[in-house]
């Protein structure tokens, strides 16, 4: 079953929002296979954004996102790589669709709030370099029949 990694960043566990972003996950019917609450270590940082190295926003964005607490996740179910980005909206939160994450709850694309993967090997890649195999918890769940055909 496809997954994706999923981040709550400073400014979201700042502003109380945990609890709204993981309860749309939830009830969208995809499963949170694993979860960690850390203030990441900038070498860690650093890796997961490897691909933004050189770009102006580079070091404001490895400062904010090792400022704080922040909750790593893995949520797994069908097509959640693109579905995850669709809940999530575009990178500027003011040219997010209402009814997005960062369209409904962010104003700044320094401050929006969510990472998620953007490609099955982007998610592959962040997966491993937030989670060992054994931190993620794959289950069967009584509501498994109920979310999917199968
Ligand atoms: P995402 O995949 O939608 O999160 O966007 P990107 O992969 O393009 O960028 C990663 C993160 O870098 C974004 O979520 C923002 O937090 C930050 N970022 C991207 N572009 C800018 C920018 O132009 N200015 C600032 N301050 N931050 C940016
Ligand atoms: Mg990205």
């Amino acid at each position: 079953m496809e997954r994706t990694f999923i981040a709550i960043k400073p400014d979201g566990v700042q502003r109380k929002l945990i609890g709204e972003i993981i309860a749309r996950f939830e009830k969208k019917g995809y499963k949170l296979v694993a979860m960690k609450y850390i203030v990441p270590k900038r070498e860690l940082a650093a890796k997961h954004y490897e691909e933004h190295k050189g770009k102006g926003f580079y070091e404001g964005l490895l400062d904010f996102i090792t400022s704080g607490p922040i909750v790593a996740m893995v949520w797994q179910g069908k097509g959640v790589i693109a579905t995850a980005r669709k809940m999530i909206g575009q990178t500027k939160p003011l040219e997010s669709e209402c009814g997005s994450i960062r369209g409904d709850f962010g104003i700044e694309v320094g401050r929006n709030i969510i990472h998620g993967s953007d490609s099955l090997d982007s998610a592959e890649r962040e997966i491993g370099i937030w989670f060992s195999e054994e931190e993620i918890f794959d289950y069967e769940s009584s509501l498994d029949n109920w979310v999917y055909e199968k």
